[in-house]
Parts: C-alpha cells; structure tokens; sequence
C-alpha cells in the first residue's frame, strides 16, 4: 500500500517536529512555511520539557537553567537542578531541525503561505494535512474560529534588550505582579550572532481583569523597576493560546501546537507540547487506519492531566491574595525560614485542599508524572512530612506545649 501523503503548515516547532516525525515513521512529507524557517519567532526561548518526553534540545541550547529568581513580595531562589529546563535560541534550533529534516527527505517550501483558499487544495491533494500554523491558524480562519486564540489567550510584549545581564548567572528571573494574573521575565541569553549581551523581557496577562492601559506601558513601568537600562533592539508581542481545543482534527486535517492550543495555562510555554503534539499526529497518521483512535481524545489524554493541575493553580493564583501566594513561594522554594505560624493557620484550609495539586504540580515537572504527585502517600514527600512538622510544632507553641 502507498505511504499517505502529508501536507505540514508551518516551520515551527509543531510543524518541524511533525514533518520529522512522519518522515521517520515513512510518510511522504511536504512543509510549508510562510516565511524563512527561524525568522518569523516570537518567544522568552525558555524551553521546558514538562512532561519530560523530550530531553536537552538537540542544537541551539545557550545553558540549563539551574536556578530560577522568583520575586514575588520577596524573593525566592527556586532550584531547577531536577527540572528539565534549558535557555534557548529558537532560531539555531528550528533551522538544524529542517536541515535535519530535509536530509531525511521532506520538501521544504519557504516563502510558500498557505491560505484558506490553498488549505482546500491541500485538503484534495494530500491524503492528510497537519496544521502547525500557529495563531491564528489557517483552519481557523477556513472554518471559522479565528476568534477562539483571543478569548482564551494570553496576550504577551517583549523587548530583545541589550545590555550587561551577567548578574543572573545561568538564572532565569521571574516577578509575579500583584494587580493581575500575571507575570514578567528576564531571561538572558548570552551573545547575539553581533556578539551582543541580550536578554527577553517581557510580560504575560493570562486571565481575570485586564488593566485598562497597555500592556507595553505596564513592561516600561517593569523594565524601569528592574533598572534595565540597555538599548531595545526588538520589540514583539502577541496571543498565546492556553486553552486546548476539544476538537482538533476538521475533516483530514489535524491541528497541533499553538493552533491546537495548546501552551500552558499557567506560563504560557508551549515549544514542548508544540513539539509533542506535532509527533503525535504524525504517528497517529501512521497508524493502520483500523487501530487509529480518536486523534482529538490521544492528545487529550495525554496533556490533559497537566492542564488540569495548572488550570488549578491557576484558579487559586486568581482566587488567593499576593500575601498568599508570597507565603505559598515559601513552600515551593523551599525556603521554610519564610514561613510563619500566623501564614500557616490563615491559610490552612487552603493549603491541605491544594496540597495535593501542589505536589501533583511538582512530580509532573520534575518526574513527569502529573496524575498522582504520590497519591494519599504524597503527604511524605519533603513538603508534606515539612508541611505536617510546622503544623505540630505550632500546634505545640499554640497550646503551650502542654
Ligand atoms: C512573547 C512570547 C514569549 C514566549 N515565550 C515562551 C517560552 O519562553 N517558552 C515556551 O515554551 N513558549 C513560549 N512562548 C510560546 C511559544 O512561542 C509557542 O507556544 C510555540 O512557538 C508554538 O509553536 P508552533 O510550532 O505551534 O507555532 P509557531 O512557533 O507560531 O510556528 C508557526 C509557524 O507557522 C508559520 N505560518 C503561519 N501561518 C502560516 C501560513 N498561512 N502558511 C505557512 N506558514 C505559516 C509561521 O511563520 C511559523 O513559522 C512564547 C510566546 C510569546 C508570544
């Protein structure tokens, strides 16, 4: 039988992914990118392997992040030695992702846009299209839900600065801000092609009430807070979809990355689900067609889990005051000295309910494994046996020991 013809939409991490992925597995693979692959990136290029599928990216890694700041009313130092979490450049990356792919025999046409009109060619043409488009997607537009990356995205601004960031180390730096959920980074990223110091820096708006003004205006107000004085040498924002669809495949085509939705809900990463999802559908493509399953439920089940966490924490981000989620930086940093009794019995119904979400948070980042987080067991992980300690010895102080 004839290998099924696949037409990719796109040259990012998705797409690349898919188009190698299909390749592998003895698909015939056309990509197309609107642009040249590694120009049209929009992104912090902290790549987080979150369901840790994936491993060090195979080129473009600038360092692995061993250490985060995490400001929140103080600051906090989170250790990232267990988090699979590298600094990159997205651009080194995608482009030896398409030589690779192109040595393996997918055509690559750049410059090439595909519009709805094409999409409908490509529909007869090939025997299955992957759209990797990105927002807002060329199915969305052809099928009309152009509107759905708006009303469940968050909406980003970032400036490429350069200037001297040797302070931060191999750190990445994240500020919690209290009027909103919400948050800015400064990640560096060590020479430019010019030999250059640079850094993104940029904020995210995920939910509840926007500020009335720009969000520009909020990462001027941030860069001068944080004393980054150096020259902007680009400037680019736009929407990154947090809400997966529930239905991602449209007749023979299948979206995956950000046109499927798919960045976290809680930081808006989302080059590994990208890259994930695009794999996926390549093999759920080469599949004998009589074992296939429902592409939009495989995908489901496979991230669902972790979305559900993050949309949890998410709630409780939006729910929970900034005093609160100062306190609560104390247990996920491990910075126990933080914590004080009166933090602890304000907030104890809260923190025994999300307790379980918490360590379901950290075992997916750091094992992989977002469903338990160690199950009714979990409460003798180092936070919970931490957790129930300060519990007794309150309780014990309280009471006066007696
Ligand atoms: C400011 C900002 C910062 C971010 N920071 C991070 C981060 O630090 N870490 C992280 O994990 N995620 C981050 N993200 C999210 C991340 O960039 C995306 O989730 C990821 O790029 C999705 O990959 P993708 O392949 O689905 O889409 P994209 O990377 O958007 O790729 C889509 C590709 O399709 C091409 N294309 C579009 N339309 C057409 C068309 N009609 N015809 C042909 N080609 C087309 C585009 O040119 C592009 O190359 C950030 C996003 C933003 C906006």
């Amino acid at each position: 039988m004839a290998e099924p013809r696949v037409s990719v939409i796109g040259g990012g991490p998705a797409g690349l992914a898919a188009a190698l992925e299909g390749r592998r597995l003895g698909l015939k693979v056309d990509l197309f990118e609107k642009r040249k692959i590694g120009e049209n990136i929009r992104c912090a290029e902290g790549f987080i392997d979150s369901l840790r599928l994936l491993g060090k990216p195979e080129a473009g890694v600038r360092f692995k992040v061993k250490e985060a700041i995490l400001k929140v009313k103080r600051e906090f130092r989170v250790n990232c030695e267990s988090i699979n979490l590298w600094m990159i450049d997205r651009k080194e990356w995608q482009c030896y992702l398409a030589d690779k792919a192109r040595s393996a025999g997918v055509r690559i046409y750049e410059n090439c846009r595909i519009t709805p009109e094409l999409l409908k060619q490509l529909q007869e043409d090939y025997d299955w299209v992957i759209d990797a488009s990105g927002v807002p997607s060329v199915t969305s537009l052809a099928f009309g839900f152009r509107d759905y990356y708006r009303r469940h995205g968050a909406i980003t601004a970032q400036y490429v600065v350069e200037g001297d960031f040797s302070y931060l180390g191999d750190r990445l730096k994240f500020v919690l801000l209290p009027n909103y959920l919400g948050y800015c980074w400064i990640f560096p990223k060590g020479r430019d092609e010019f030999g250059r110091e640079t850094a993104n820096v940029g904020i995210g708006w995920f939910q509840g009430e926007r500020p009335g003004e720009s969000i520009w205006r909020e990462l001027d107000r941030f860069v001068e807070r944080e004393g980054i004085t150096g020259k902007i040498l680009k400037k680019f924002g736009g929407i990154v979809p947090i809400r997966l669809r529930q239905n991602l495949q449209y007749d023979n085509i299948l979206l995956v990355g950000d046109a499927a939705g798919c960045a976290s809900p809680m930081h808006g990463g989302g080059i590994d689900l990208a890259f994930i999802t695009g794999q996926l559908a390549a093999r759920w493509i080469a599949t004998l067609q009589e074992k296939r399953g429902d592409f939009s439920r495989e995908v489901w089940q496979l991230l669902g889990p972790k979305l559900e966490v993050e949309k949890r924490l998410c709630e409780l981000w939006m729910k929970a005051g900034f005093d609160f989620l100062d306190g609560l930086a104390s247990f996920v940093t491990r910075d126990y000295r933080q914590i004080t009794p009166w933090f602890l019995l304000r907030n104890f119904p809260t923190l025994i309910r999300e307790l379980r979400a918490g360590m379901r948070f950290w075992s997916g980042l750091t094992l992989g494994d977002w469903t338990g987080g160690g199950g009714v067991f979990g409460i003798f992980c180092p936070e919970g046996v931490f957790f129930l300690k300060k519990l007794v010895s309150f309780f014990i102080h309280f009471t006066g020991g007696r």
